[in-house]
């Protein structure tokens, strides 16, 4: 019977516990400021954010402390790095115009390869978290109270 069937999955789900994971997510305020290319938007003009980052990473088994790992260390490590290269930083492409320009006038860059949209950056920190040694399974950089872009190991 149906009603069987899916009384004993509920069971095995609750034996096995299989495919569960601890997580831990820490949040990280910075401000940058970028412009995009070969967009019509406004975004197409120098302008800032106050940016939210998400960093979240995965574990399935936790350390002798009880941690997937010290939020601290989390902290330290991609805080620091964020507000050493983009925190009141503008971030833009290697190949925009303006890069020769406002270096020229001292401003402070942060330069990509990729057009700076949020999920190019989300998809550039994730990448510098990992070089950095902090194995994030996953990025949320919210670039408004109400728009996010994620990237994540699949
Ligand atoms: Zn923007």
């Amino acid at each position: 019977m149906a009603h069987e069937r899916g009384y004993a999955a509920s069971l095995r789900g609750r034996d096995t516990f299989g495919d569960r994971m601890h997580a831990i997510t820490k949040t990280i305020h910075f401000s940058y400021g970028h412009r995009l290319l070969d967009y019509a938007g406004k975004c197409r003009f120098l302008h800032g954010h106050n940016g939210l980052l998400e960093v979240e990473i995965e574990a399935d088994k936790l350390d002798r402390r009880g941690m997937v790992m010290d939020f601290s260390d989390v902290s330290r490590v991609i805080k620091g790095w964020l507000d050493e290269h983009i925190d009141h930083k503008m971030v833009l492409a290697k190949r925009d115009p303006l890069v020769k320009t406002l270096s020229a006038t001292g401003e402070p860059l942060y330069l990509i390869e990729d057009n700076p949209t949020a999920e190019n950056l989300a998809k550039h920190i994730y990448e510098q978290a990992h070089t950095l040694g902090i194995a994030v399974s996953e990025v949320r950089l919210w670039e408004t109270p109400s728009s996010y872009a994620r990237y994540r190991a699949t």
